[in-house]
């Protein structure tokens, strides 16, 4: 039986097999045998890479703690209408919307992009059933809705650059 000689070395890094004549580790990429700058290179990237990922969290948690927030200022929006004006379908309708932005949340640790577009569609649809059904609703809380709606495009930015690399 012939035997394949086959010389291998491990990786510095993973420490996974490779070739001996490979200059790239086939596993995580580290120029294994390659020049001291391609070494130094490799480093600079991963850090790069690891400290751009930390702040996309940052952002996609902001944009989740976002969306629990919303759920609570539906829900007590509701419950404040519910006992000014006695309206038993507004408290329906806001709960019903804090129960689908609570579940946005949760899925937005699966699917971040998604789950934060949806929830901007969403509110974007509330305001303007709201401004169908009273034209001068649209400036009630302005400031708010802005804030509101920057935070959730700022998480959708981010997790749309999260993504990409994966
Ligand atoms: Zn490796």
């Amino acid at each position: 039986m012939e035997e394949i000689n086959v010389e291998l070395q491990h990786c510095s890094q993973c420490n996974q097999e490779m070739l001996n004549d490979a200059k790239f580790c086939t596993y995580c990429g580290f120029p294994e045998n390659g020049d001291e700058s391609e070494k130094a290179q490799f480093h600079a990237q991963r850090v790069m890479k690891k400290s751009q990922a930390k702040e996309n969290n940052q952002r996609i948690n902001s944009a989740r703690n976002t969306l629990y927030w919303m759920a609570g200022i539906f829900f007590v929006s509701g419950l404040f209408l519910f006992f000014s004006l006695n309206d038993i379908a507004v408290l329906i309708a806001s709960s019903i919307l804090a129960i689908i932005y609570l579940i946005l949340a949760y899925w937005s640790q699966k699917k971040p992009f998604a789950a934060i577009l949806s929830a901007l569609l969403l509110y974007l649809m509330v305001i303007v059933v709201n401004v169908i059904d009273e034209p001068s609703s649209l400036f009630k809380g302005i400031l708010l809705k802005i804030i509101i709606l920057s935070f959730l495009i700022k998480g959708m930015y981010s997790a749309s650059q999260s993504t990409k690399g994966q």
